[in-house]
């Protein structure tokens, strides 16, 4: 049985598979080598803003779940110039430093700019999203409260069906779920993980949810996913010492959940859809570090990644998501509960998964904003109505990167599986 070889198209895109899995073989050795430069594996990240929405509990101190911060003089000194100069606020930062914007109405995400705030210089190839063992209670709520309060309960009529929350099971295209109410105080988590738990099931959206929601959903569920695949990728084997992919967490977690692997693709197609309608700008972007060897590599490379999402055709069709006066009221719910996702990531009680849940949600804030909030003539002739960030650029292609990564993991997989299955 090949549980991992989803056919057919991507759900809710113009994308086949096989078409997104030929794309990935086309940009993965380019973006590997890519991701190394100077620019792009150098990040400045808030990473200790205070969690806003619970006391942090179960924080993870080993030494897996630890950021190793960059040496400041590593980083070009214009970057760290730019910090310096505070009198020079852009539109982003409004006029006084306690009461800067953290994000325009275009934002899909909270951009903690990295000219400004308490942000940590990181080198990101030397902090790998990996397994760190971070799990239990902590990690669960969050998960629990973005699905629950910030993807519009999806799906999300079932609540006005179901009634109460607790351990009632609603059917979804003839699969049972566990159905709960959003919960509303944080001890209340906690016999609904458990149920969670026990009834640890895959949801098929139904028809019939609407086409917006259902594309937020995938987008959640496609990280959380990723996430998951590199966690198994990269798995620390307690017996051996050694970092080894982990068959029985990928099959456990993803492979044996057809939705979640597809949403893998989803977000793929996403970014790459995104990547496509920047690549003019992406083209032009002064990328310069100091660094000839490094500065050199960007320019012969990322022509090579933005001609081959080019060349890739219609990948997602957006001319459905957001019609009309409702559309637009979906759209700033949408952003709304976005960022509210991106801000939840200061919870996150391990660094290195904090680290890779901010970067990745701003990468995806940034491919949403380039896709919804900009007509595709922005990206051609000056740029001049465009405000990119250089930390979104970075994390939209480092989070182009993980999923790239992920796919191909599912690839490995697929085929440690086979061989799992034919040598049993
Ligand atoms: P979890 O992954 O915690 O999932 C909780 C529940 O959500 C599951 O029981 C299931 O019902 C549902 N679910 C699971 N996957 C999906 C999906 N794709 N779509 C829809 N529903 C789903 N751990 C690391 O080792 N390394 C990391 O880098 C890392 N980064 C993290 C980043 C963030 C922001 C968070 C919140 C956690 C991170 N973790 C990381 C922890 C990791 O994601 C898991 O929470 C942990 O491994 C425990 O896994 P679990 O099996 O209990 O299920």
């Amino acid at each position: 049985q090949n549980i991992c070889k989803p056919e057919g198209y991507v759900m809710d895109t113009c994308s086949d598979f096989d078409g997104i899995e030929a794309l990935n073989r086309r940009v993965s050795g380019p973006l590997k080598k890519l991701i190394r430069t100077k620019f792009f594996r150098t990040l400045r990240v808030e990473l200790y803003k205070p969690c806003q929405f619970w006391t942090s509990e179960g924080s993870c101190f080993q030494r897996d779940c630890i950021v190793q911060p960059l040496d400041e003089d590593r980083v070009p000194s214009e970057w760290r110039a730019q910090k310096i100069d505070q009198t020079n606020f852009g539109p982003f930062l409004g006029s006084f430093p306690r009461q800067r914007q953290e994000y325009t109405e275009k934002d899909f995400a909270i951009v903690n700019d990295e000219t400004y705030g308490e942000g940590v210089w990181l080198d990101l190839v030397d902090n790998p999203e990996r397994f760190t063992g971070y799990a239990g209670a902590g990690a669960n709520a969050i998960w629990m409260s973005i699905y629950q309060d910030n993807c519009f309960g999806v799906p999300p009529y079932l609540q006005d069906t179901a009634g109460g929350w607790g351990s009632q099971l609603v059917n979804v295209d003839g699969k049972s779920m566990p159905f709960v109410q959003p919960p509303r105080k944080r001890r209340e988590l906690t016999p609904f993980l458990q149920d969670l738990a026990e009834e640890d099931r895959a949801v098929t959206l139904p028809a019939d949810v609407p086409y917006e929601y259902r594309v937020f959903y995938r987008m959640v569920s496609g990280l959380h996913a990723s996430i998951s695949a590199h966690i198994c990728a990269d798995y620390f084997n307690a017996t051996s010492n050694r970092w080894e992919p982990n068959l029985s967490c990928f099959i456990s977690r993803i492979g044996a959940f057809p939705d979640r692997l597809q949403n893998i693709y989803f977000n793929f197609v996403l970014l790459s859809s995104a990547i496509q309608k920047m690549k003019p700008y992406l083209e032009a972007y002064d990328y310069s570090t100091g660094s000839a060897k490094d500065d050199l590599a960007v320019k012969r490379l990322m022509p090579k990644i933005l001609n081959s999402v080019k060349n890739a055709g219609l990948l997602f069709d957006d001319s459905e998501l957001f019609i009309g006066a409702a559309g637009r009221e979906l759209k700033h719910e949408f952003k709304e509960n976005f960022r509210n996702i991106s801000r939840i990531m200061d919870c996150t009680g391990c660094e290195k998964c904090r680290l890779w849940g901010k970067t990745q949600t701003l990468g995806i804030g940034t491919a949403m904003k380039a896709l919804f909030s900009y007509p595709e003539r922005a990206f051609r002739g000056s740029f001049t109505t465009l405000d990119f960030k250089r930390n979104e650029i970075v994390a939209l292609i480092t989070t182009y990167f993980q999923f790239s990564c992920s796919l191909e993991g599912i690839e490995m997989f697929r085929s440690m599986y086979q061989d799992f299955v034919t040598d049993w």
